[in-house]
Parts: C-alpha cells; structure tokens; sequence
C-alpha cells in the first residue's frame, strides 16, 4: 500500500497508525495536524464533555474498512 491519502478538512496527508489493541481496530490513517478544523472544533463537536475536557476528535479512516472515515477520539495538546 503505497497510495497517499490526505485529509479531506485540512488537506495534511494522513499519518499511519495502529488503533488500541482493545478497540478493536487495525490499521488506521489519521489526521495529525492540530490546526485541522476537525480537531479544533472538536470542543463543540463533543457534546457530553466538560468543558476543559483534554479529549478532542481526529479526522480518521478505516483502512480495514475500505477507508470509511470516522473521527477519532484523542488526547488533545500533544
Ligand atoms: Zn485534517
């Protein structure tokens, strides 16, 4: 597999990774890039959160899945 892939948001190329071994996912493509709009309107995206909540979403795909995107749960302010 050698086919980049970019955020559809952000336009960033898509860095690979491996989901939690208990989330049950694989292989994964992820948007990284902390200026991405999905990531940084993450706090009004997450509803039940507090307010100063450290969770925010990262764009995803599914590899697996045929790419299916899907946001991704993260810690924030790395
Ligand atoms: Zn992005």
């Amino acid at each position: 597999m050698s086919e980049k892939r970019c955020c559809p948001h952000c336009g960033v190329e898509l860095t690979s990774t491996l989901g939690p071994p208990e989330s049950g996912w694989g292989a994964l493509l992820v948007c990284e890039n902390n200026d991405c709009t999905v990531f940084r309107g993450s706090n009004e995206n997450i509803k039940y959160k507090p307010g100063d909540s450290p969770l925010g979403c990262r764009y995803a795909e599914d590899v697996e899945g045929g790419y299916k995107s899907f946001n991704m749960l993260a810690f924030r302010g790395f």
